[in-house]
C-alpha cells in the first residue's frame, strides 16, 4: 500500500486492486475474485467512484435494520476480507452482530485463513466453520451455513454476495442488506436494502450511522428502515450509471 502515491487521481482503484493481489497471495481471495472486482471498478468508475445520495440512504436504513434485529449477522467472503477487514469488525462490535464466513470457493484452508485474517483484525469469535446447517434451495457447497449463524440470523449483511445466494436467502424470509456496485446484478435487486457503493465507502458509513444511531428508540429506527425504497435506490443508480455514459 506504501508504493500508492495518495494524490494519484485514482489512488482508492489502486489500493483497492492492490489488496485484492495481497489477498489472492495471501491465500485469502480466490483469483476468481480479481474478476469479480474488475466489474466492480468499472462499476465505479461509471458512478464517479463516490457515494451516491440514495446509497448513503440505503446506509443508513442498513444501520437502522442491524440495530432494530434480534440475530444480526454480517457475512464475510474472500474479497471483503481482503478489502475491509477491520471495518467489518468494526460494524459488527458497533450493531452488536455476528461475523461468519461465507465462500463460493469453499476450503478448509481458505476459511482457516480467512478467519484468523479477521482475529488479526480484532474480531473475537469467527462463525462458519462449523458447517452444521444448510440454506435450502443451494448445492452442497455453496450452501454450507452456521446453524447459530446465518441460519437462525434475522437480518443478514452479504456484501459481494453471488446471485443465486442472495436469492436463497431471499427465500429463508431473512431480511437481506446486500453491497454491490453492479444495480443490475440479482443480489441488490432481491435485497431489502440493496447499497449500490463500493464496500470501501460502505461499510465505514453504515457504522458511522450505527453509532449516530446508537441511542435512538425502536420507532425511530422502524421509520427509518419504513421510508427506504429499495427500488428507488436501484433506479437512482442505474440513472446516475446511464447519465456517466
Ligand atoms: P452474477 O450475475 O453471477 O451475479 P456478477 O458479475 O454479479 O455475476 P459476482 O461474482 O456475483 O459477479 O459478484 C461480484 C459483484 O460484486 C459484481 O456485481 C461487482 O460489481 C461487485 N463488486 C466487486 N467489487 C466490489 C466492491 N469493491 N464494492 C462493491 N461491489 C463490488
Ligand atoms: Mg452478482
Amino acid at each position: 500500500e506504501e508504493e500508492i502515491p495518495e494524490d494519484h487521481p485514482r489512488y482508492q482503484d489502486l489500493l483497492t486492486r492492490h489488496r485484492i493481489e495481497e489477498g489472492v497471495e495471501k491465500g485469502i481471495t480466490h483469483l476468481q475474485g480479481m474478476h469479480a472486482e474488475g466489474r466492480g471498478s468499472a462499476f465505479d468508475y461509471l458512478l464517479g467512484e463516490e457515494t451516491i445520495p440514495t446509497a448513503e440512504e440505503a446506509e443508513r436504513a442498513a444501520a437502522a435494520h442491524l440495530l432494530l434485529a434480534d440475530r444480526p449477522v454480517l457475512s464475510i467472503n474472500g474479497n471483503v476480507a481482503a478489502l475491509v477487514p477491520g471495518e467489518m469488525v468494526d460494524l459488527a462490535e458497533a450493531v452488536d452482530a455476528d461475523l461468519e464466513v461465507n465462500l463460493f470457493n469453499r476450503t478448509p484452508e481458505r476459511m482457516e485463513a480467512i478467519a484468523d485474517h479477521l482475529r488479526d483484525h480484532g474480531a473475537e469469535d469467527v462463525k462458519g466453520l462449523e458447517a452444521d446447517a444448510r440454506i435450502p434451495n443451494l448445492d452442497h457447497q455453496r450452501a454450507k451455513v452456521d446453524e447459530d449463524g446465518i441460519y437462525a440470523a434475522d437480518v443478514v449483511l452479504v456484501p459481494l454476495e453471488d446471485g443465486d445466494r442472495a436469492e436463497a436467502l431471499d427465500e429463508m424470509g431473512k431480511t437481506e442488506i446486500v453491497v454491490d456496485l453492479n444495480p443490475l446484478s440479482r443480489s441488490p435487486q432481491v435485497a431489502d436494502v440493496p447499497i449500490v457503493d463500493n464496500i470501501i465507502r460502505a461499510i465505514p458509513n453504515v457504522t458511522a450511522h450505527a453509532r449516530d444511531l446508537a441511542d435512538a428508540d425502536d420507532d425511530r429506527l422502524r421509520g427509518i428502515v419504513e421510508e427506504f425504497d429499495p427500488d428507488r435506490a436501484l433506479e437512482a443508480a442505474e440513472k446516475r450509471i446511464r447519465n456517466g455514459l
